[in-house]
């Protein structure tokens, strides 16, 4: 899957390339990290790519024609890439969006604001979906999309040592991962629970599905809202009601 970032900063972007998870799936041939810099494509010799805001008020806009430019040469590169605008405007990037975008293995361009933001005729004509991590405001996109690469690069089978664990993984099905351990057993009177220590496959099993709904029910209840309990869930918080019942009467 290919990955181009369009920013006026690259240097953020190629360390994110040559690190860790995303550098050795780069050099296993699974995915591809790329990267452009919007000012290589800015039209008068001053090299601009921003300018004051029609109406007036603060800050500066990113100008279409260097964008316009950047994202035309880009496509002609990857020409099945989506256009992905980095904005706190667009749809909300989750683990399921993460999940869709591996899956459809489509290329992804990604544009990177900066200043106040981009000319509104961008999003009009050269994008295909805007995606934003969160509702707040950061200085750029390019955090952004490093966000989003690494969240759907880790997807691609292959790309992480053991595609086992993205399985269980917090947000996939609607639920928190359940509570992990590791050596030592016991850490200043803070023991690991005896089941994990048994090497009973199937006890481990349901303590870990208790985890994980506890974990989802304390601190996130509105995912167990989106996805429905299974027969299963139903019987473990059944009896976990009960245990909490009958420490109030003791
Ligand atoms: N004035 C714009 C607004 O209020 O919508 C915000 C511009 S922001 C200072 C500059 C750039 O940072 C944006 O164009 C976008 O690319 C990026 N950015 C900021 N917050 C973001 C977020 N939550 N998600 C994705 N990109 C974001």
């Amino acid at each position: 899957m290919d990955f181009m970032v369009l920013t006026l900063f690259p240097e953020l972007v190629s360390s994110f390339f040559e690190h860790g998870m995303i550098s050795r799936g780069i050099e296993k041939g699974l995915i591809k990290g790329d990267y452009i810099n919007i000012r290589n494509f800015s039209c008068d010799r001053h090299n601009t790519v921003d300018d004051r805001p029609y109406g007036g008020g603060s800050g500066m806009i990113m100008k279409i024609e260097p964008l316009q430019a950047a994202i035309l040469h880009a496509k002609k590169k990857a020409p099945e890439s989506r256009v992905v605008l980095m904005s706190p405007q667009g749809n909300r990037f989750s683990q399921e969006r993460a999940f869709e975008l591996a899956l459809q293995n489509q290329g992804l361009i990604f544009v990177c604001g900066r200043y106040e933001g981009i000319d509104e005729r961008v999003y009009t004509t050269l994008v295909d979906e805007e995606l934003s991590i969160g509702d707040y405001v950061m200085t750029g996109g390019e955090l952004a999309s490093m966000v989003i690469i690494d969240a759907i690069a880790r997807l691609i089978p292959g790309v992480l040592g053991s595609c086992e664990s993205c399985r269980s993984d917090s947000f996939t099905d609607n639920r928190l991962e359940y509570a992990q351990y590791t050596r030592p057993e016991e850490f200043e009177g803070l023991k690991v629970p005896e089941i994990l220590l048994s090497g009973n496959h199937e006890k481990i099993r349901l303590w870990r599905k208790k985890s994980s709904l506890q974990r989802t029910f304390l601190k996130r209840p509105d995912l167990l809202q989106k996805g429905c309990l299974d027969a299963e869930e139903k019987k473990i918080l059944k009896q976990w009601g009960q245990e909490l019942e009958s420490l109030v009467k003791e």
